[in-house]
């Protein structure tokens, strides 16, 4: 196979997270219905591994920055769960593994270890951009994180990585505006719950409606206390795609991160809106992650010197999940790579790819619902504006 071209458009650095044993870990069984055989559970390490691949075959790996991983302490995860939910994940791991809340979180006798070296390294991620060492950073860990509780994992997450990050920014480096984006398939449901009432997280879900959790990621949900109005759900229709996506990022979260103006962006980047995933419905391409991460990379250069931590959650097909990760991380290197995504032809003529009606009623209606929750809210203000 002839080396990849890459096509240099910019100096920023990028940082990147993998660890061989985050594709170590053991998710266990999809089905314990024991009148179905037993399959292997949907986050497989294959997806994750096939990536990373990608990521070096197509040269990109020459344009990031390395960030090694190491452990989440124990004190680190304590900002976000609770003593006792950290000792049973550490119990059960001893015992040769178990589940973090329900069988959805199986994990193996490496549990605990392989769930604090993906936490660790998103706090290197942090830490690189914080320090001002990169300017932003993937990291592609495993397992994901976004569904955890403080005493409660499920989905697929042992421990939340996104949030024990933010709590890391706070505790350590005075960081008191911290955007989530989450646009995996599924609703970040861990994140919501943990930042609730917390006004210095916003919160921000684009998610397939009642996908996963179950009654969970309603509109409705906008958090409560002094964190109102800082909790915002976009539970897009099965079936939506790239401009339904846009268009949620143009009409909700470009002017929410306006309004808010975060000292930082995470993305929980998801890949499971593919149009081929397993596990969601929705249509996404290749150029709808290229041109979501280009607008969140624009957001962040205009609202926080550039700082970006793309940090990996779902994704279940080992043969196009790559190709949209790829996309996203080569974008936040600004650059590309002169790999070819080669279904995109064929996902992009899929029908429904543009904003239909009923998709569009839903944007519409949490913008007019987000609007006076969010002090600042500029209707129009868009990132690209
Ligand atoms: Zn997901």
């Amino acid at each position: 196979m002839p080396a990849a071209a890459i096509d240099d458009e910019g100096s920023m650095s990028t940082g990147y997270v993998w660890h061989e044993r985050y594709a170590w870990h053991d998710a266990g069984r999809a089905s314990l219905d024991p009148m179905v055989e037993a399959y292997p559970a949907l986050d497989r390490p294959e997806t994750k591994r096939r990536l990373h691949s990608l990521v070096e075959v197509s040269g990109l790996a020459q344009k990031l920055v390395r960030i090694p991983a190491r452990p989440a302490s124990e004190a680190e995860l304590l900002r976000v769960h609770t003593a006792a939910y950290v000792k049973r994940i550490r119990d059960l791991s001893a015992a040769g593994g178990g589940h973090a809340g329900e069988p959805t979180a199986q994990f193996g006798p490496d549990g605990y270890d392989v769930a604090c070296l993906a936490a660790g390294g998103c706090l290197e991620a942090l830490r690189a951009v914080l320090e001002a060492r990169l300017t932003n950073a993937y990291a592609l860990v495993r397992p994901c994180g976004h569904h955890a509780t403080a005493d409660y994992g499920r989905g697929f997450t042992i421990f939340a990585n996104i949030a024990i990050a933010a709590q890391a920014a706070k505790a350590e480096w005075g960081v008191d505006r911290i955007a989530v984006v989450d646009w995996d398939v599924h609703h970040g449901n861990g994140t919501q719950e943990i930042f609730y009432a917390d006004p210095s997280v916003l919160t921000i879900s684009l998610h397939q409606d009642g996908l996963y959790p179950p009654d969970s990621g309603a509109v409705e949900e906008v958090g409560e206390g002094a964190g109102k109005g800082y909790n915002i759900n976009l539970p897009l229709p099965p079936g939506s795609g790239h401009g339904a996506y846009l268009a949620a990022m143009e009409r909700v979260v470009g002017p929410a991160l306006h309004a808010f103006r975060p000292q930082l962006i995470f993305i929980a980047c998801g890949l499971d809106a593919g149009a081929d995933d397993p596990l969601g419905r929705m249509l996404c391409h290749s150029e709808t992650y290229r041109e979501m991460t280009r607008i969140l990379k624009t957001a962040a250069a205009e609202l926080c010197d550039g700082r970006l931590i793309a940090c990996h959650e779902g994704g279940y097909s080992p043969t196009y999940a790559p190709y949209c990760g790829l996309a996203v991380i080569a974008t936040m290197a600004d650059t590309r790579t002169g790999v070819e995504d080669p279904r995109l032809a064929r996902y992009a003529k899929l029908g429904g790819q543009e904003l239909l009606p009923h998709q569009r009623d839903l944007i519409d209606r949490v913008a007019d619902q987000t609007a006076p929750l969010l002090p600042g809210w500029c209707q129009g203000k868009t990132v690209s504006d």
